[in-house]
Formats: C-alpha cells, sequence, structure tokens
C-alpha cells in the first residue's frame, strides 16, 4: 500500500529534539547497528562483546584453541567494525569481554569453567581479564588494529572494576598491547558500590569516562539478585543507596572534568533521565525502542531546567 511505501521512505526519527546531554544507544548485537544508527542517537553508549564471541558457540579459550589467535582477534574487529562504520563519526563504545562462568558452560569448551556457587560475585569481568591477561590481550590487540585503522570513534570500557588498582592493572596491559592511553578514549563501568566509592582512584588512573551500569550497581548494593523472580520486586534503580552512589559519582567526576553515562536498562526510564540530568550527567545510553522517549523527555527537563534558572 501507499502507507507501507511512505513507512519505508520517511526517517525513523523525524524530529530529533537537540539536547545538551547527549543520548545514545546500547548495542547487544552488531546485527542491530542499522537500527541503532537509525534512531538518530548521538552514538553507541554500550557494545557488548559477549555476543561477538558467544556467537560462535565456544568459549574464548576454546575458541583460540582451535581456530588460532588471528582468527579470535579477527572475530573481534569484524563485530565492533560493523557498528563503528554505521556510527561513524559517532562515539562506540566498546565494553570487554563480561560473561559469568555459567553462561560460559553452555558452550564448547564449558566443561573447563570453574564451577561457582555465585557466578555473579565471581570470575568475570575485569577480574577474568586480569587473570587471563593471555586472553584479555586478544581483546586488546583488536582496539589497537581498529584504532590504528583509523577508527576514532572507537572507546574502551572495562567492566566491573572495585577500585583504581583494577584500573591501573587493566591500563598497564592496555600500554603493554601499544594502546596509547593518553591519546585513547577509554573508561569504566561503575557497576559496584566499592567502585562508587572510590571512583576518585580511578580518575587518577586517566579514565575518560565511568558510565553508570545500573543492573549490576543495583544488584550489588541493595543485595538482590537480578535474575531471582522472589525478590524481583525488590529490584529498584530508583532506591535512595542506588541514587546516592550516582550522584556521588557524578559530583567527583564533574570536578575532575571526566564524562559521566548511563548504560544500564535504568537509562531507558523517565525517571532515571530526571535524576541524572538535574545532577548533570554527561549522556545518557537507552535501548533502541527508548532513544525517541528519552530524548524527548530530556529535552522537556532540560528546557524545565532552563526556566528555573532564570525565575
Ligand atoms: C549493567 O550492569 O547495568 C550493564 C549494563 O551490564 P550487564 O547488564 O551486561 O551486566
Ligand atoms: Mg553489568
Amino acid at each position: 500500500t501507499k502507507e507501507d511505501r511512505l513507512d519505508e521512505v520517511r526517517p525513523q526519527n523525524p524530529v530529533k529534539p537537540m539536547t545538551a546531554t547527549e543520548i545514545k544507544v546500547n548495542v547487544s548485537i552488531p546485527e542491530a547497528a542499522e537500527r541503532a544508527a537509525q534512531t538518530g542517537a548521538d552514538g553507541v553508549g554500550l557494545l557488548r562483546m559477549e555476543h561477538m564471541i558467544l556467537s560462535t558457540n565456544e568459549t574464548p579459550e576454546h575458541y583460540i584453541e582451535n581456530h588460532g589467535e588471528d582468527a579470535y582477534v579477527d572475530e573481534i574487529i569484524r563485530g565492533v567494525r560493523g557498528v563503528a562504520d554505521e556510527f561513524y563519526p559517532r562515539p562506540v563504545r566498546v565494553r570487554t569481554l563480561d560473561a559469568p562462568t555459567d553462561e560460559f558452560r553452555q558452550l564448547e569448551g564449558g566443561e573447563d569453567e570453574p564451577h561457582e556457587h555465585n557466578p555473579m560475585l565471581g570470575y568475570r569481568g575485569i577480574r577474568r581479564s586480569l587473570d587471563r591477561p593471555d586472553v584479555f590481550a586478544h581483546e586488546l590487540e583488536a582496539f589497537r588494529r581498529l584504532w590504528d585503522m583509523g577508527y576514532d570513534n572507537v572507546e574502551l570500557m572495562l567492566p566491573l572494576v572495585n577500585d583504581g588498582e583494577d584500573v591501573r592493572r587493566a591500563r598497564t596491559l592496555m600500554e603493554e598491547a601499544g594502546i596509547d592511553t593518553e591519546k585513547r578514549d577509554w573508561g569504566v563501568m561503575v557497576e559496584t558500590p566499592a567502585a562508587a566509592l572510590t571512583v576518585e582512584s580511578m580518575i587518577e588512573q586517566g579514565i575518560d569516562f565511568a558510565s553508570f551500569g545500573t543492573n549490576d550497581l543495583t544488584q550489588y548494593t541493595l543485595a538482590v539478585d537480578r535474575n531471582n523472580g522472589n525478590v524481583a520486586d525488590q529490584f529498584d534503580e530508583l532506591h535512595p543507596a542506588v541514587l546516592e552512589l550516582i550522584a556521588g559519582v557524578i559530583g567527583t567526576c564533574r570536578e575532575h572534568d571526566v564524562a559521566t553515562s548511563i548504560c544500564g536498562q535504568a537509562g531507558s526510564k523517565p525517571e532515571m533521565a530526571r535524576f541524572l540530568v538535574n545532577e548533570g550527567v554527561s549522556s545518557i545510553s537507552a535501548n533502541i525502542d527508548a532513544v525517541r522517549d528519552v530524548q524527548h523527555e530530556v529535552k522537556r527537563i532540560e528546557q524545565q531546567l532552563l526556566l528555573d534558572s532564570v525565575r
């Protein structure tokens, strides 16, 4: 029909409001890049690396053993490029590998994964990367090569760090992989109360940004398992304790001119957007389907702030 044809040519996001706060989008699978870019988002706030690896149905160690190191690096480069091309020159924040051992166990090679009572409190994110610098080095190699190829819109983000010491060790490995950490944009996720309370020590290591992973930050602050239906009604990203941690980090980061953002699910909620914009967050990353509403909500909030300031 005519209506269908019109839908095809109509821009997906015809009235993107201008906001001082950047509104970005989360991308879990590289295949979603085109749809994500059509939202008119100012960049990608979180591109998860997991699916680039897990979609091969092998653990990283198993993949490297079977196909070689170069193939592993190429797999990551291919996944990131798909998104970085789609968004260029808008920034794409790529998070290094972060999957719990119970997810890895489903895969080929999963029988070698450690058995853990609490995988979410266990061997994942930066902990695994620092424990296996040989594997982490291949991820870093992918970043170095992407940057050498001219993808200066790629940024590197470290998951589940607890303090400046985690960041110092990761930065050392980045340097060893040939990455100029002064020149490149890299930062951390704030996903534990420890990270929120010690953000100053991470700033000392030279991070360019701190991004709230509110899925984990809420789970660890409230001691509420994010995957447990029995306590799902207590999983509250807007709990005063979570908000206080977030406000503290934004305040400290603003003093040091370090950017702040959110890339957890709560970034798609209007109430969280209101809170963050009032605190002075630099950017909000939302799910593809929520970007447009967040753009308009943030526009409203910013206009209100402006009105309040001249009254
Ligand atoms: C988070 O914890 O909020 C987050 C974005 O990371 P993930 O959901 O992958 O743990
Ligand atoms: Mg997380």
